[in-house]
């Protein structure tokens, strides 16, 4: 099997490069995302694997068909950038990578609640400037607060836990609950209360049409004053224009986001020497209650260890015609 390597980074190359040996597959690496102008260079390939930023729109699908790419293998486990429906015309099975670590998104989301209340991004500075004040960098007790998680999948579990560790009350919101959880003493709650009753409130939830934005205007306005919003999920859960107004009123008292809606293009590249052209962007990072994270809450060495190996597994799967259950249905 010949496979087009979309997006690789060093460490994709690395962590494959590792686990494709004796497996007969050889790798043609892109720097390049995947969209319609790269799209041919699949040309020759089987198999192409794609990353959360990738086009897999219709157009650029057309394209892989007419190329023979036969599979579409995600390193990831979200795939709202593939239109499936244009995928199962065109006969290409779509395989994902639906669980590689729900710890390291969670402990992320953690860490992004632990340095925006305790401030340590900050204290980092100050210290390697020199400056030993504490003022200014007052945070709260995280025991006895409620979080709400919104989202209760893989993901929105273990985050669960990890903050019932601190000590915090946990409510949750599902479109389908797992009773199970309420034996731990979670409760289930609806959207609406979850907002009002939550210090902190967490995305776990995917990006889908009915799930684009649902924080918004309305929903921010429902929220306790100053409370706490994480997002390690999708960008477009949150109508970012939206959070910046409630953070400019001081509704929203602290944001945390490991994925941006317009990141395509900016995250996971160096823009070091180069102007940002987005204003959005360059706003929020200098709010000094917003912490930005470039969608790294994934990237511990045990997920790189299982996205490889899985995508692998999948792709072999599809070689020999095995039924496998990351091969995403047809909607
Ligand atoms: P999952 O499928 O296990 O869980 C998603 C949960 O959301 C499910 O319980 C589902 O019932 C619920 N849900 C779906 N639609 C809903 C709706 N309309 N309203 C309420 N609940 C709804 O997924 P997961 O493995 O926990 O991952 C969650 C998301 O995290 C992924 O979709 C992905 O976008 C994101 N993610 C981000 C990173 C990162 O590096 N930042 C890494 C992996 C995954």
């Amino acid at each position: 099997m010949n496979i087009a390597f979309y997006s690789y980074k060093s460490y994709d190359k690395e962590w494959f490069n590792k686990h494709v040996e004796g497996t007969g597959f050889k790798i043609n690496y892109f720097r390049v995302k995947l969209d319609k102008s790269t799209a041919t260079y699949a040309r020759g390939a089987d198999v192409i694997c794609a990353f959360v930023n990738d086009d897999l729109s219709k157009e650029v699908i057309d394209i892989l068909s007419e190329t023979g790419v036969k599979m579409i293998a995600l390193r990831c486990a979200g795939f709202n950038n593939v239109d499936l429906e244009a995928a199962a015309e065109k006969g290409i099975p779509v395989y994902r990578v639906p669980e590689y670590s729900p710890n390291a998104v969670a402990e992320h989301a953690v860490a992004l609640i632990l340095t925006l209340n305790r401030k340590i991004h900050k204290a980092y500075n100050r210290i390697r400037d020199g400056n030993f004040s504490l003022s200014r960098l007052t945070g709260f007790n995280l025991q006895g607060k409620t979080v709400g998680v919104l989202g209760t999948g893989k993901i929105g579990r273990v985050f669960a836990d990890l903050m019932h560790g601190f000590g915090c009350r946990i409510l949750l919101y599902d479109k389908f609950p797992h009773p199970s959880l309420e034996e731990k003493g979670y409760k289930y709650v609806d959207l609406s209360t979850l907002l009002k009753e939550s210090d902190i409130i967490s995305l776990h939830v995917p990006l889908l049409p009915e799930t684009t934005h649902i924080i918004n205007r309305g929903t921010l306005k429902l929220m306790k004053d100053n409370a706490m919003l994480i997002n390690t999920s999708r960008g477009a859960l949150i109508n970012t224009e939206h959070a910046i107004e409630a953070l400019r009123n001081k509704k929203l008292g602290y944001l945390g986001i490991d994925v941006y809606e317009q990141e395509e293009g900016v995250f996971f590249h160096n823009l070091q020497e180069q102007i940002i052209d987005d204003d959005t962007l360059g706003l929020l990072t200098s709010f000094p209650n917003v912490l930005v994270t470039a969608h790294q809450a994934f990237f511990t060495r045990e997920a790189l260890d299982e996205i490889t190996k899985t995508t692998l597994q999948n792709i072999t799967d599809f070689k020999e015609g095995k039924s496998n259950g990351n091969l995403i249905p047809t909607p």
